[in-house]
């Protein structure tokens, strides 16, 4: 294969060398025309799968109408979405943004300000767990507290305690005078895919009750159906004040939204946070036409059903490749892979048989598939990670080359 051309990208991304030309469902297909299965959806995205006829004619009929407004005017398919999505959750308002980082900023702010509004403006702190990921934004990178994303880029925006992951203890002795608000992923996603359990999700609930917090969660990879559910945190039968929402909801088109309460959106009124592109027609169309299928009745127990059958199945795997994989988990299509091997191996012998992956945090590979799936595909993907496995496990036994020379 030629060595691919100098690019002009910033190298924040160490890129595959695959180039993909066009989609259908879950393949993916390249200008040479090799068919590779995507179990990464572009990270979460591509919910209902690549060139969704119905997405596509949402999209397609709404670029004839009109692409761009600004939130300066009315916003009738930006309307129709936010009643939706408050109709289906726990949330009274919705503000649309174009990324989780940016639903999340909102999120961050609307919880600092609705302190604010009661009068008491030094309770902006926010308590975040280890492993956690919110971004890539100044204040993001600073509430995921990871140093690899800190590092280099100047003084860590203020305001964020991170504690560890399911301890307890900790979390009560963090909680000060300035603490305002408990931000949390229900699913700990590009952390390796660690589920926060159910009980621990409700006790914080009641935690955050207890002491006038408001609860976040950051919902930007497990929502709009991953787990089965259209948010995590209903498995847990609570919910948050503000939830922040990304990836899946846009099926692929860039979108992100926070929703909140309507007491955890007080202190946001006209002129405090805004954004040009946020809520834009093409995006809400989209949108709604995402929200069409994921709430179509059976849509969500497919999901379930095909989450029990990739696990089960993996766990099968796990019996078989015990020298490779040491641990399957999540919920539904969020299931991570937890390798003994270095999880990149597994992630690149996976793509040599033609199926996309995505490495994560504690030593994971995660599999976000769309959540279109069905039986065959399942079976295709654990067929190609078996063989990737084997793969694996026979290069282990070789001698190291050259050793024995
Ligand atoms: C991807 C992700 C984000 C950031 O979303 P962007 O659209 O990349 O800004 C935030 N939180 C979680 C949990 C994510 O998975």
């Amino acid at each position: 294969m030629s060595s691919p051309q100098p690019s002009s990208i910033l190298p924040t991304y160490a890129r595959s060398n695959l180039v993909f030309e066009r989609g259908e469902g879950a393949w993916l297909i390249t200008g040479d025309g090799r068919r590779v299965l995507d179990f990464g959806a572009g990270i979460a995205v591509n919910a209902l799968g690549h060139a969704h006829p119905h997405l596509v004619e949402a999209l397609t009929s709404q670029a004839q109408k009109v692409w761009h407004i600004s939130n300066l005017y009315q916003n009738p398919e930006g309307e129709r979405l936010a009643k939706r999505l408050t109709d289906a959750t726990f949330a009274d308002l919705v503000f649309f943004s174009n990324s989780g980082a940016e639903a999340l900023e909102a999120s961050i702010k609307m919880a600092r300000k609705y302190h604010s509004a009661n009068g008491q403006p030094e309770r902006y702190r926010i308590i975040t767990f280890e492993g956690a990921f919110h971004g890539r934004t100044l204040a993001t990178i600073a509430a995921g507290g990871q140093k690899k994303y800190l590092d280099g880029f100047g003084p860590k925006v203020e305001g964020f305690d991170q504690v560890p992951f399911g301890d307890d203890a900790a979390l009560k002795a963090a909680i000060g005078p300035e603490t305002g608000a408990i931000l949390i992923e229900p699913v700990q996603g590009e952390g390796g895919i660690r589920p926060v359990p159910t009980e621990r999700l409700r006790a914080l609930r009641q935690l955050c009750d207890d002491r006038g917090l408001l609860l976040v969660f950051d919902e930007v990879q497990t929502g709009v159906g991953r787990t089965g559910k259209l948010f995590a945190h209903e498995w847990a039968g609570i919910s948050p004040d503000i939830m922040a929402v990304a990836k899946g909801i846009g099926g692929g088109f860039p979108m992100g939204a926070c929703l909140a309460t309507a007491e955890a959106a007080k202190g946001m009124t006209a002129g405090t946070h805004g954004t040009t592109f946020g809520g834009n027609p093409l995006a809400m169309a989209v949108g709604n036409a995402v929200l069409d299928v994921v709430l179509a009745p059976g849509f969500l127990e497919h999901v379930q059903q095909m989450g029990l059958l990739l696990k089960q199945r993996l766990a099968e795997l796990k019996d078989r490749h015990p020298a490779v994989i040491a641990e399957i988990r999540g919920q539904a299509l969020m299931v991570g892979i937890r390798t003994h091997i270095p999880n990149t191996d597994l992630a690149k012998a996976a793509e040599n048989e033609d199926l996309l992956l995505i490495t994560a945090g504690d030593n994971v590979v995660r599999l976000l598939p769309p959540l279109i799936i069905g039986e065959a595909e399942v079976a295709e993907a654990v067929g190609r990670i078996d063989r990737a496995c084997q793969k694996l496990e026979d290069e282990m036994r070789q001698p190291l080359k050259g050793a024995a020379e």
